[in-house]
């Protein structure tokens, strides 16, 4: 055996820092958490402990290996998401929205993927949900500046299955009942 010190094959994730803050992971909450059941507040202080909050966010997501995380999923009642995904170009979009506002095509313009959804709260499942192809999502950054995240691909399923969580609706509301009774039962999550 060699005395040198070994190399890890895959070297863990350093810190996720965000706004020059430090995020910690924290648990991610499950399906009959009650806080993933309600509509979240707006936020109105645009401070110090939403840079952590965000940071927090980042580091969660990272942790549980997503690629989008509502607060209420860390058990804050904040309308606050974060996203790391790609979008149909393989453009991997990095952000945060604030007191977002979801904008949908209408019309003509209006087309459905009908693809694979999962949820970190929901773990280790995924189901066919359609949704629109495309997403904008408006609100604001952690200082109150305007933002808007356009999404293709699976950034638009991401933007829509975030802010549907600020509405208290997780993925597997959308599926009718049977599948979703199957699909809670196979996570072993139950009431
Ligand atoms: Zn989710």
């Amino acid at each position: 055996m060699d005395e040198e010190q070994v190399e890890p094959e895959s070297t863990p994730a350093g810190p996720v820092v965000f706004e020059g803050v430090e995020g910690r992971a924290h648990p991610i909450t499950t399906y009959f958490t009650p806080v993933l059941h309600r509509r979240c507040a707006p936020v109105t202080e645009f401070g110090p402990e939403l840079v952590q909050l965000v940071a927090d966010m980042f580091a969660s997501m990272a942790a549980a290996d997503g690629v989008g995380l509502a607060a209420n999923q860390i058990g804050v009642d904040a309308r606050v998401f974060v996203v790391d995904c790609a979008d149909e170009d393989e453009v991997q979009v990095v952000g945060h929205v604030v007191n977002p506002v979801l904008v949908l095509p209408t019309g003509r313009k209006r087309r459905l993927d009908l693809d694979g959804e999962g949820c970190l709260s929901v773990p280790g499942e995924y189901a066919d949900l359609a949704r629109p192809d495309r997403a904008e999502v408006h609100g604001v950054d952690v200082h109150g500046q305007p933002v808007r995240i356009v999404g293709t691909g699976l950034l638009a399923r991401c933007l829509q299955h975030e802010c549907d969580h600020l509405e208290g609706v997780v993925y597997v509301d959308r599926l009718p009942a049977e599948e979703r009774t199957a699909i809670l039962a196979a996570a072993g999550l139950s009431a």
